[in-house]
């Protein structure tokens, strides 16, 4: 027997305090999707717990009264992940959002897992440091948020995931127990549960805390922005960068479409022809030739993008003019919400020789399917996605942009890529985990699961296919969507 919604507020009230507890229609609407709103499933009641303590009792409740919980932060995931596929409790980090401890000496910060991305490098700018992660969405995405998706960003090239940055969490597991998983210094023997828990969207439970790397801020920055008259002039170019062994900093691709939206949004204007736009950022904290090495590397860039028949390039000359570089980029995302009601993110991975071919067959399936389509990109990951933007009251163009979604990253595969770079598995691509992976692969991903996740309370219908208490979300949404 479910347990009635009063109940259930009045019972977590006690444990919290009832301005903690949030429900009725205008929350439950609020909470029911992330940002891939194509699939929705209302919560019974938000919490707001502001320590790990209140988060443990909390889950300890969920699981006495057998209720599904789904942690969230900033809810800007693109698959799906914080939606509470079968109801129940949302946990989220909102009151959780303090640097609980900066060690300077050791390159490292500890903090809670609510706090915003770019609140953590802000806090050590002044030091020379930042946590290198930077998802585009890193004004507001969280800390355990990039922690469960391993998110990336446009500088992940050079840097690395969010995986190569955490050096330790506190995790309440989900039978409610607290557990302390890392620490300070990286690399002890045994097991890596860290490497574990990062990556696996909030199925092994709640991040609370973690103990994150802080590095040194590059002091030698180049930044230029190319412009091509074809898509696949430009992503050729990034191909042959790399290939040359100089590993810029980051390497992002952005077409017509998006210049398009830029255009209609904030009135910024590009060479006449562009049909694509090639960010490159090149930097250094060699502490002897940090300029020089830069100067080269931008050098070796702007030759290759000529020789690929870039039509104008522009170097920032200094940080104001670098800003303006990087606002293609920055503001794409936001720019096609003039566009259209809805926007779905697609997230593929394909090898980067293979982005010529590979920018081909989207236009065309979007052709197919009727959608419309923008691309940026972190190019130099071969990390690719396209937008499509429809409306996502119509069934139909629902069915469409999600079977088109579902093409692409078939193809991504059969290019010997990946079916996510970065915004994860979430609900979105359930049933495709089977074409990436074998029988055997699930298997032990589902053994690993269960070391702390037994039962199918904790963030269900995620991640994993085949989990028995899921059938009815799925019929739901495909209903919907169908
Ligand atoms: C405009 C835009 C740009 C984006 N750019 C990028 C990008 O460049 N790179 C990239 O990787 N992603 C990007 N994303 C996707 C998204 O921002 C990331 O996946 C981000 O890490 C999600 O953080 P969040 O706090 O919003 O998490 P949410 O969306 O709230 O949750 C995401 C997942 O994490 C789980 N979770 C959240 N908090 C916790 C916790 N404390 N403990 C355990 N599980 C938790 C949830 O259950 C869910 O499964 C972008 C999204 C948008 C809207």
């Amino acid at each position: 027997m479910p347990i009635p919604e009063d109940a259930m507020v009045s019972q977590l009230s006690a444990i919290l305090s009832p301005d903690q507890v949030l429900s009725g229609p205008s929350v439950q609407r609020a909470y029911d999707c992330d940002a891939y709103t194509v699939d929705r499933s209302k919560p019974t009641a938000v919490v707001m717990p502001d320590s790990t303590e209140q988060v443990a009792a909390v889950v300890r409740w969920c699981v006495a009264n057998e209720v599904p919980f789904t942690g969230r932060g900033a809810g800007t995931g693109l698959s799906g992940g914080a939606l509470p596929a079968l109801g129940g409790v949302v946990i989220s980090t909102k009151r959780l959002t303090q640097i609980l401890e900066i060690d300077l000496e050791n390159r490292c910060l500890k903090a809670q897992a609510g706090i915003a991305n770019k609140r953590i490098s802000d806090s050590v700018k002044t030091e020379g440091l930042h946590f290198a992660p930077d998802p585009s969405s890193q004004t507001v995405s969280t800390l355990g948020g990039n922690i469960a998706e391993n998110a990336g960003g446009p500088h992940t090239l050079k840097y690395g995931v969010t995986a190569q940055h955490i050096l330790g969490v506190t995790l309440v597991d989900p039978t409610g127990e607290i557990l302390e998983l890392g620490g300070k210094v990286s690399g002890g023997p045994g097991f890596d549960f860290v490497s574990l828990v990062v990556g696996s969207e909030g199925t092994l439970g709640i991040v609370t805390e973690a103990w994150v790397k802080l590095t040194p801020l590059p002091t030698a920055v180049k930044t230029a922005l190319a412009a091509f008259s074809t898509v696949r002039d430009a992503t050729e170019s990034v191909a042959v960068i790399i290939a040359s062994g100089t590993i810029p900093a980051a390497l992002e691709v952005m077409d017509k479409g998006i210049l398009h939206a830029l255009e209609a949004a904030f009135g910024l204007k590009y060479p006449v022809g562009t049909a694509a736009l090639l960010l490159v950022e090149c930097d250094s904290n060699d502490a002897d030739s940090a300029h020089e090495i830069v100067e080269r590397e931008m050098e070796t860039v702007e030759a290759i993008c000529r020789a690929n028949r870039a039509m104008e390039i522009s170097v920032a000359a200094d940080e104001a003019e670098r800003q303006r570089l990087w606002t293609a980029r920055k503001k794409g995302v936001g720019a096609m919400g003039r566009i259209a009601p809805s926007i779905v993110t697609h997230d593929g991975v394909i090898p980067r020789s293979k982005l010529p071919d590979m920018l081909d067959f989207v236009y065309d399936v979007a052709a197919r399917h009727g959608g419309g389509v923008a691309n940026l990109f972190h190019a130099g990951d071969g990390n690719l996605h396209p937008c499509f933007y429809f409306d996502d009251r119509d069934p139909v163009q629902v069915k469409a942009v999600v079977e088109a979604g579902e093409e692409i990253i078939r193809r991504c595969l059969e290019l010997g890529g990946s079916i996510t770079g970065e915004h994860g598995i979430g609900v979105e691509k359930i049933d495709l985990m089977p074409l990436m992976f074998s029988e055997d692969d699930l298997r032990l991903q589902a053994m690993a699961k269960s070391i702390f996740n037994s039962g199918e309370l904790c963030n269900p219908c995620k991640v994993l296919p085949n989990q028995k208490s899921c059938v009815e979300h799925k019929k739901r949404w495909r209903g919907v969507a169908w």
